[in-house]
């Protein structure tokens, strides 16, 4: 009887860097163990799938971008189901269950997955599973695994139910009851979850593993006792193991020959248009002995039609550390090919659902410049890939340590030895020297190198035909899995590539002239930014932007200052800016700042320095919320009474939540509310766009 149960799903996954695709592979992969159907799509193919009319359960997996924005490929589907024609009866005949993916750092965490599932809800669609929110800050899998997990007695249910109201007879219903557990059996003797037991082998190749590692300062000498990225203790190293399905391999890789031209960088992107620019200056804008350096670098953008507004963001296209590319070329035995061009096709016959051509490899180019400027190489390893490095790893030790990395039991192991640490491709093949996959391998599980976001720091208004903007060069100590420090892939990059047009008069901000350079760097603009002055210029705003976070409101002052020049009969609102940095003659980046203050561009400058030492009675404060704390009724009065801006700039874990924590408390002294009216006041400006964010790690 359970045989005439349907046992289809609607599977729709909404990504926008993969990872939502990713995890609903994984579910199609599963399904398939438990003896269902996963009909699977990208949200944004509506020609293959119909929500109006669909009976089965649908799963739906969707991530969460910019500011709380469902992904694109959503974006269609999003409008439609907004549609305020729409009865409240439209989905009822709809059951279905939705993975939200987010990062909880961000303001609108999971908002995404939170907008569409509100939506069905409203539309009269049934939950027949709990909705899970899985939380990037802290590792997806946390929430992802045991969501997964539980999938599949609810879409049982959900079939049951369904079968219900299809009128089925109780007989039938409860013999597919019945037949729940066989599912469970099936799960365990063909969904590939191997169960692997400790072999006597094991230890000795373990042991000689460790050794080898411990020589080369890999693994502290207390190996015995202590985990680490190569060596496992009890329970792990004496657990059987569930490890994930082997996922299909999809690509075929062949070189070819070494004559002609890679593609055009622009060809890479397909967001807009791209730029390539000369960089005609370079300042540092930190004292040596500053704990991080800033650089200020100014593009040239007169030749081209590259437009921004201050307080807009774009994207600088960078390529992968030059000796990285070689280490990986040398460790893949591929030294010789780098310059060979490669045709990458999808293998015939491949079991791997929907398997599709990468769409960020091009049609031709040769393996040094996929390496360099397609895969984002110091990219985190997913568990799906470490299974698919045990394959390729001859020694018995090695592989079961990476088996244990990428399992249920070594849950922890991989949170803490791979996801914490930040171990890439390059760690693991060094600490696992016998792993020796194939480059198919790495151009189906490397993500997409992604061009990084800078925010604009200057004003088209100020200064015609340049761009500015300013970056902490990112650094990476040297750590038990990695040897020497490294430097962040973009601003490493730029920084090297700079180095000689580095400004020798420190923190000379001249605006005028700046040397012609053959330093080009490609730029693209970032599309949708609500980061902008307030369109009418009586209004009067805030600006919070500790560090780098100054960045856009330097393009803010420009502009005004300019506007002021320009329109002398205009009102203008005042101006506060609150500033921060460690030490006032190390990291104080611009100290042209007491410029805007004395022609009157800025009203209130507000500075404090969290690592400076005071002899004050009462001590400063040190951080840029204690600072706005002390300006309460100044607050309450610019946001209340005067409708006026709040912006925040900078960095999203440590400044911006204590900063809107801080507005809170003011917003509830100020109106006598308490604290959960004062965080409603507070969302409400955030909706009005009059309480902006611009914030990164
Ligand atoms: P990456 O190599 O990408 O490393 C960055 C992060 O990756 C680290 O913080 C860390 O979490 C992780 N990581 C990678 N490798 C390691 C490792 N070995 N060890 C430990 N951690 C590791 N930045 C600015 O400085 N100025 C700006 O004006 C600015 N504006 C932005 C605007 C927007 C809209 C956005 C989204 C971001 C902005 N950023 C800005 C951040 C910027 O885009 C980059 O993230 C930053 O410059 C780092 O890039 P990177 O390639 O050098 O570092």
């Amino acid at each position: 009887m359970c045989c005439d149960l349907k046992r289809r799903f609607l599977l729709l996954y909404a990504t926008q860097k993969g990872q939502a695709k990713a995890i609903a592979e994984e579910i199609w992969r599963q399904a398939g163990a438990h003896g269902l159907e996963a009909d699977m799509h990208c949200i944004s193919e509506m020609d293959k799938y119909n929500l109006e009319t669909e009976e089965d359960p649908v799963v739906i997996v969707i991530s969460t971008t910019g500011t709380g924005d469902p992904p694109d490929t959503a974006r269609k589907l999003v409008k439609k189901i907004q549609d305020t024609t729409l009865p409240p009866d439209h989905f009822a005949h709809l059951q279905y269950g939705l993975l939200g993916l987010g990062d909880s750092e961000y303001t609108f965490f999971c908002n995404g997955g939170k907008t569409v599932d509100r939506r069905l809800q409203e539309l009269g669609a049934q939950h027949f599973y709990n909705t899970g929110l899985a939380d990037d800050s802290v590792g997806l899998e946390l929430v992802v695994d045991p969501w997964i997990d539980g999938l599949w007695l609810a879409l049982e249910e959900a079939f049951l139910l369904q079968k219900k109201k299809e009128g089925m007879s109780s007989d039938a219903v409860s013999s597919s009851l019945y037949a729940a557990p066989q599912v469970g059996h099936e799960l365990n003797s063909s969904s590939e979850v191997q169960n692997l037991k400790l072999e006597e082998e094991r230890e000795r190749c373990s042991d000689v593993l460790t050794q080898k590692l411990v020589d080369i300062h890999l693994v502290p000498s207390t190996r015995d006792t202590e985990p680490s990225l190569v060596h496992s203790v009890p329970p792990v190293s004496q657990s059987a193991l569930n490890i994930p399905a082997l996922p299909p391999e999809y690509i075929e890789v062949q070189f070819q020959d070494t004559h002609g031209e890679n593609p055009r960088l622009s060809s890479l992107i397909s967001e807009g248009t791209t730029f390539e620019v000369p960089v005609t200056k370079a300042v540092q804008l930190t004292r040596e002995d500053a704990i991080k350096t800033a650089l200020l670098l100014e593009l040239d953008i007169a030749d081209t039609v590259f437009d921004y507004q201050p307080g807009d963001a774009f994207c600088v296209i960078c390529p992968n550390n030059v000796n990285e590319v070689e280490e990986l070329l040398h460790i893949l035995g591929l030294s010789e090919k780098g310059e060979y061009f490669v045709c990458v096709k999808v293998k015939q016959g491949t079991k791997k659902k929907g398997a599709a051509y990468p769409q960020h490899i091009p049609e031709r180019s040769t393996l040094k410049f996929i390496l360099t400027w397609c895969l984002e190489i110091r990219a985190i390893p997913k568990k799906a890939f470490l299974r698919a490095l045990v394959e390729c790893t001859s020694d018995a030790g090695e592989k079961r340590r990476l088996q244990e990395l990428c399992s249920r039991q070594g849950a922890s192991d991989y949170t803490r030895f791979i996801r914490d640490s930040n171990v890439c491709l390059l760690d693991l093949l060094q600490a696992f020297p016998s792993c020796k996959p194939s480059l198919n391998l790495l151009i189906e599980h490397l993500p997409k190198l992604q061009a990084r976001s800078y925010s604009v720091s200057s004003s088209n208004l100020y200064q015609p035909g340049k761009l500015w903007f300013v970056f902490n060069i990112v650094e990476f100590p040297a750590c038990p899995t990695r040897r020497i420090s490294q430097k962040g892939v973009c601003t490493g990059w730029l920084a090297e590539l700079v180095a000689p047009l580095l400004h020798p008069n420190k923190n000379t901000l001249d605006t005028k002239g700046g040397s012609s350079s053959s330093k080009k760097i490609s730029i693209f603009a970032r599309p949708k930014n609500t980061f902008h002055l307030p369109a009418d210029p009586s209004v009067p705003f805030m600006m919070v932007g500790p560090g780098t976070g100054i960045s856009p409101f330097i393009g803010f002052l420009q502009h005004r200052q300019k506007l002021r020049e320009e329109h002398t009969d205009w009102e203008f609102g005042e101006t506060w800016l609150f500033f921060g940095c460690r030490h006032q003659d190390r990291d104080y980046l611009f100290k042209q700042l007491r410029c805007f203050l004395e022609n009157g561009t800025l009203t209130h400058l507000k500075v404090c320095f969290s690592r400076d030492s005071s002899t004050a009675e009462v001590a400063p404060p040190k951080y840029v919320q204690d600072v706005i704390r002390l300006y309460s009724k100044e607050v309450a009065r610019v946001l209340l009474k005067e409708r006026g801006y709040f912006y925040v700039c900078g960095d999203k874990k440590h400044m911006a939540d204590g900063v809107s924590d801080a507005v809170v408390d003011i917003l509830s002294m100020e109106t006598e509310a308490d604290k959960l009216e004062a965080m409603k006041i507070l969302a409400m400006l955030r909706e009005a766009k009059r309480y902006l964010q611009d914030v990164w790690s």
